[in-house]
């Protein structure tokens, strides 16, 4: 079955609508300060350019535009310092912000 959008399959239709709302979900990225010992792994693996170093070697927040929620940063710190929340997420984050 066509669907008259574009001609295209409904079930592609389906496929790209949800690709397309999964791109524009909005991301926050949270740094809990206390934590964070300034290794920079998280700066390291950001694909995005998001994370940089402050002065005090702690991460924080440059570029969340750039942010495609990938979680890569939760998952590497060692310090359990970053949590990464989206609209998507039903739980958002609990730690203090740091943008
Ligand atoms: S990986 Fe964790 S501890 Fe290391 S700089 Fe990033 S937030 Fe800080
Ligand atoms: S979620 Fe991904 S893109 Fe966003 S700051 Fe973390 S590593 Fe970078």
């Amino acid at each position: 079955m066509r669907n008259a959008i574009k001609g295209k399959p409904q079930e592609k239709v389906a496929e790209v609508v949800e690709k397309k709302a999964k791109k524009e979900k909005k991301a926050v990225v949270e740094i809990n300060r206390d934590f964070c010992k300034g290794c920079g792994i998280c700066v390291a693996f950001c694909p995005k350019k998001v994370l940089e170093l402050d002065d005090h070697e702690k991460a924080v927040v440059r570029r969340l535009e750039n942010c495609n929620a990938c979680t890569l940063c939760e998952l590497r710190c060692p310090d359990i310092a970053i949590e990464v929340g989206s609209e998507e997420r039903e739980e958002g984050p609990k730690v203090s912000k740091v943008r």
